[in-house]
Order: C-alpha cells, then sequence, then structure tokens
C-alpha cells in the first residue's frame, strides 16, 4: 500500500483507517469557516492509544508546515501498521495535520501567512528584525525567472558570506515586520495555534511526563535525518531527547552559522506552556529534501504565490511542485521516511516509559 497521499483529503482518509485498524480513539478537532483546496472539510485528528489519561504521553506532531505534513502523514500511518504492545503507563497521541489549510492548499504558512512554528509567542509587538531587512530584496523574488532567481540566490549568498552568516540565523529565528515574507509570527494567535492548546489540553492534560516529536522536511542533506533539540545544554530534558535517539552532541550544525537559530515562537514551546508541571522532552524531526539552492527556490516559491503570484495561471502547478520539493516522490527518499520516521517514534516510546524522576 503507498502511505503517501497526493491531497489532503486523500491524506486524511489515509490516516483515519490506519487509526482505525489500530483500534485508536479518535477525535477530530474542524477547523470553522474555511475549506479545503478541493471545498473539503478541514479538521485536526487525533489518534490515541494505550490507557486513558497516561500518565506518560508521546504525542506526534505532523503538518505544522502544511505541505511538509505529507511525509510526517505517511509514517504516522506506517506506524500505526507496524506497531506493537505499547509498555505500561504509556499513552500514544498522533496529532494529523495540525495546520490543515496550509495543508490542503500545499503551503507552509497558515491562511493568515503565519509560519506557525514562530507563532507561539507569548507577547506579540511588532520587533523589526534588521537582517530580514537587509535581505528581503533577494527572498522576495519571482520564482517564474529562473536567472532571476539564480542571480538573488548568489547575492544571497554573498551578503552573508561578508556580512556573516549568522545573519540567516536572524531571520530563521522569525519576524514581525514583513507580513508578506517568510517566517513571519502573525500579530496574534492562530487558529491552529489556540486549537493545538486544546487537544494538548485533552490529550496530555493529565500527563506527568510528555515526549514529543514534531515530524518536518527540509533542514539537511537530501537523505539526511536531522534531530533538532532546542532543550538548553545540560537541561534534563535535552538528556533525555539525546539518549531517546542517541544523538551526540559534537556532531554538526545543519546550519551554515554552525549553530541553531534562537527559534522564536516554536510550536513545541506550546508543550510546555500549557502543561506547567509536566516534564516534556523531544524534537523537531527534519527529514533533509534538497540542496541550499533548492531550499531557497522552494521558499522563495511558496512566498511568492501567496502573495505576487497568488492569481498566476501556473499557480496549481506550481502548488504541486512545492509540495514535491517538500516531500520528494523520490524513491529512495520515501523508503527513508518509511523506515527511520516510525523508528523515531518507537524510540520515543522506549524512552519516555524508562523516563523516571
Ligand atoms: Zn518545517
Amino acid at each position: 500500500m503507498t502511505y503517501f497521499a497526493d491531497s489532503y483529503q486523500g491524506a486524511r482518509q489515509n490516516f483515519l483507517e490506519a487509526a482505525e485498524r489500530s483500534n485508536a480513539r479518535i477525535k477530530s478537532y474542524p477547523q470553522p469557516h474555511l475549506r479545503g483546496l478541493d471545498g473539503e472539510v478541514l479538521s485536526v485528528d487525533v489518534a490515541e492509544l494505550g490507557v486513558r489519561h497516561a500518565s506518560h504521553v508521546a504525542l506526534v506532531i505532523a503538518g505544522t508546515h502544511g505541505a511538509e505534513g505529507y511525509a510526517a502523514s505517511a509514517i504516522m500511518c506506517r506506524w500505526l501498521d507496524g506497531r506493537t504492545t505499547l509498555p505500561t503507563g504509556v499513552g500514544v497521541a498522533l496529532v494529523h495535520a495540525v495546520n490543515p489549510w496550509s495543508f490542503s492548499f500545499k503551503t507552509r504558512t497558515t491562511e493568515n501567512n503565519v509560519d506557525l512554528n514562530r507563532n507561539f509567542l507569548s507577547a506579540w509587538s511588532v520587533r523589526e528584525n534588521l537582517a530580514y531587512r537587509e535581505l528581503a530584496q533577494f527572498l522576495h523574488c519571482s520564482p517564474m525567472d529562473a536567472q532571476e532567481m539564480l542571480n538573488a540566490y548568489r547575492s544571497y549568498r554573498a551578503y552573508l558570506d561578508t556580512h556573516g552568516w549568522h545573519l540567516e540565523n536572524d531571520i530563521l529565528s522569525g519576524q514581525t515586520d514583513h507580513p508578506d515574507g517568510l517566517y513571519y509570527a502573525g500579530t496574534g494567535p492562530e487558529w491552529a495555534n489556540t486549537n493545538f492548546r486544546r487537544i494538548l489540553q485533552a490529550h496530555a492534560g493529565k500527563a506527568s511526563h510528555v515526549g514529543f516529536i514534531d515530524f518536518h522536511t527540509g533542514v539537511g542533506e537530501f537523505g539526511e535525518v536531522v534531530h533538532l533539540v532546542c532543550a538548553p545544554k545540560g537541561s534534563e530534558a535535552r538528556r533525555q531527547a539525546m539518549q531517546w535517539w542517541k544523538l551526540d552532541e559534537v556532531d554538526g550544525s545543519p546550519f551554515k552559522a554552525g549553530a541553531l537559530p534562537a527559534y522564536q515562537g516554536l510550536l513545541c514551546q506550546a508543550i510546555s506552556d500549557e502543561l506547567p508541571d509536566c516534564r516534556v522532552a523531544g524534537a523537531v524531526v527534519e527529514f533533509g529534501t534538497s540542496d541550499a539552492y533548492g531550499m531557497f527556490r522552494s521558499d522563495g516559491t511558496d512566498r511568492w504565490l501567496r502573495n505576487e503570484g497568488r492569481s498566476d495561471p501556473a499557480v496549481s502547478l506550481l502548488r504541486d511542485q512545492y509540495r514535491n520539493a517538500c516531500t520528494p516522490p523520490d524513491v529512495p527518499w520515501r523508503k527513508l521516511v518509511l523506515d527511520a520516521g516510525p523508528r523515531c517514534i518507537d524510540d520515543l516510546v522506549t524512552g519516555l516509559s524508562e523516563w523516571t524522576g
């Protein structure tokens, strides 16, 4: 069977069927007032396994960046079909299409062009992101002119070679002053933000320990699996995550600046915020899809499609192209995702079951 769907509706159906085959408890959180690309109902679906109100909850999230969710959805279905008995006291909650509008429309951002993974801020104010202001001229170019795009990329690199690649991390950390730009945090909580908080209360509200994976694609080389652990060095949360996935602190950074960006407003931040008495550890797990220029092009294409390119006759082709950039229809890549993804969930469940104290 193929686990990779071509549409949100297909992915949702695969997930609900796999959850049913596993006798999971399914709870749906429909998104009001909005419909998907084909007029379909949009919903975040949660499949829960193991004891109700477990003390240890493994939380797995798909589709924070909509179009990247096609890979995570396939992983969840594959894991559901292959899973064995859960350890005592551990519950699993699979959160499918946490950002359903963007999953359906094959884009990164919400219906308001907000990057959901920069939207979990505790306070909003417009603050100037100087690096973004400097580099917007290269990031905001048209993908319809291939030579212009290449020139923009070369200028972007030259600028960073001169002024320092730490500026790229400043851009990636999130911004509030370019609503038409990448990594835009928005002006308040998006529907998907508020809804995810509701899901946390409903499915992990009684837990003492939560372990999480938020699956993404794009960071790392094609074929690489990258665990981004944001917990500070020396913390218990970091120690747990490093142990669960056998990670090594000396591994090189996938970012050219040599360090993780100082992300603001990540979705996983909501877990500790909503469950302050709970111990929380986990990682963003990324599957690399391309090289740096490929990523620059696809991010630029997605941004342009949400702004200047909205009415372009090639919109639907470009949307599929973007979705394929996030979830390559490449046989070895998809094989890697289906092999390594479910193993990451198994490691999470095992690690979590051994986490005491
Ligand atoms: Zn992502």
